[in-house]
């Protein structure tokens, strides 16, 4: 591309999002925080225009009302929303989570973040995200049900197998996979095991799905130390969020010699300069729901976590975490992106100016979508994995994928965030140029 198409191209990028590419205005948005690095991965690649606007639009964005009778007897009307992103390279795959602030700006941005992960670990699903707008924690069990079903009946068209595959995410659980499961089997008079991923396996579920993301996280912290020449033994973590990734990953980690000295949940967090025994602060959490009250580490804020002076930063809670605000405090030398997009653009920059190695969520959180993957693989051949093949497939597939996108910062001398956004939307792309449009 010469410099003036480029110029048209940058400036059509532009106009599609009706702004400048500041990633100022991107910093609480997610979707508008996507973008901003889409766009800086499109310019990179040179990618025409066309096709930006192709790879930028989701597929399909549903909102559908759940009217559903409450304990009382009195009627409630929910809102669901359901976003099919990309479906190139595959069935469309992402959660579903249940949580009051979710907006369509979120479900869109959670959905694309879904594409890119997908073709960063090269499986072939696309990208969706699903959200229902309510407060699981007042919904008593048998509300939930029906919140799930009538959701799930509501999208009966769009599930499926080959098409799009829910998974758990905030708020959904196993269970909530499990009435998915039987409502959409129902509709289709046979049981159809493939349609969610995350079940319990007793139905279908496969094993080291639970673990799967945080085993991810430490698979791609170990490569990161490994490619910084940095030792793995004594190496101090900070984990904010203690949830499934971040225990999960916290005891993994431990297992391989590095210390935990600071953990944290939406109560607030704990620090221990001599190290927190993980398996110690998850029967606390499970006599006692929370954090609040952990006996054996110092309390701290959450936001003075983020800036302790550790090895890795581990932020595996919710999104806008580290931004321009706080990003010049934090001291880490390795930040593993459990969350999705904990980090702002705004802040993406001071980072870098910092020298700090960000491995991104769309790579560091994809342990989650390989295993989901894995469990749609042994669903439909009907044949289940042991624990270990799972485990080694999981590392052989996150190790490629860490390597990959190495390999494309280090071509481009870009950092590891724009070279897993690069990668994937050129795999995208690439299917695209091949199947053509349809017309
Ligand atoms: P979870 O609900 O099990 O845990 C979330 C944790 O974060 C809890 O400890 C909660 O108290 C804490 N938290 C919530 N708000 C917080 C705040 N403002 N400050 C500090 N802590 C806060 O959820 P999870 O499944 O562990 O997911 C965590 C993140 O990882 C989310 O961004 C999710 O989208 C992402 N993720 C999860 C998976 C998965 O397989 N579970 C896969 C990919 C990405």
């Amino acid at each position: 591309m010469n410099q003036d198409n480029l110029a048209v191209g940058l400036r059509t990028a532009r106009e599609l999002i009706g702004r400048d590419k500041d990633p100022i205005l991107s910093e609480d948005n997610p979707f508008e925080a996507m973008m901003a690095r889409f766009d800086r991965a499109a310019e990179l690649l040179d990618l025409d225009p066309g096709m930006c606007k192709v790879l930028r639009e989701p597929e399909r964005q549903i909102i559908v009302a759940i009217p559903v009778q409450r304990d009382n007897g009195e009627l409630d009307v929910f809102t669901g929303y359901r976003v099919l992103h990309n479906s190139a390279r595959g069935p469309c795959k992402g959660g579903i989570r249940f949580d009051l602030n979710v907006t369509l700006d979120e479900v869109k941005a959670l959905a694309a973040w879904m594409t890119w992960k997908c073709a960063v670990v090269n499986i072939p699903f696309g990208g969706a995200k699903g959200a229902v707008v309510c407060d699981p924690s007042v919904l008593s069990i048998n509300e939930l049900e029906r919140v799930t079903r009538r959701y799930t009946a509501a999208l009966i068209d769009t599930l499926g197998p080959d098409s799009d595959i829910p998974a758990p995410d905030i708020n959904t659980n196993e269970r909530v996979m499990a009435w998915i499961m039987d409502t959409y089997s129902m509709h289709m008079r046979h049981s159809v095991t493939s349609v969610v991923t995350g079940k319990p396996i007793e139905m279908g579920g496969s094993r080291g799905r639970r673990e799967a993301t945080g085993r991810g996280c430490m698979i791609v912290t170990q490569e990161a130390l490994r490619h910084l020449g940095l030792p793995l033994r004594g190496t101090k973590v900070a984990i904010q969020g203690f949830g499934n990734v971040g225990s999960v990953a916290g005891e993994l980690l431990e297992q391989e010699g590095l210390t935990v000295v600071a953990i944290s949940d939406k109560t607030g967090g704990f620090y221990n300069a001599n190290g927190i025994y993980v398996a110690d602060a998850l029967s606390w959490i499970r006599e006692h729901r929370y954090l609040a009250g952990y006996p054996n580490a110092d309390p701290i804020s959450n936001a003075e976590l983020l800036e302790l002076d550790v090895d890795v930063l581990l932020p595996a809670a919710v999104e806008n975490m580290i931004t321009r605000k706080n990003a010049d405090r934090i001291k880490a030398k390795i930040i593993c992106e459990g969350a999705n997009g904990p980090t702002t653009p705004g802040a993406d920059k001071i980072l870098d100016e910092k020298g700090i190695f960000v491995i991104p969520d769309i790579l560091a959180n994809a342990g989650g979508v390989t295993v989901s993957y894995f469990e749609w693989v042994q669903d439909r051949a009907g044949y289940f994995w042991s624990e270990a093949t799972v485990i080694e497939r999981l590392n052989e597939i996150i190790q490629h994928s860490f390597q990959d996108v190495l390999s494309v910062a280090k071509r481009h001398d870009v950092n590891m965030r724009t070279a897993a956004y690069m990668l994937a939307m050129e795999r995208v792309a690439a299917v695209h140029r091949l199947r053509g449009i349809y017309a």
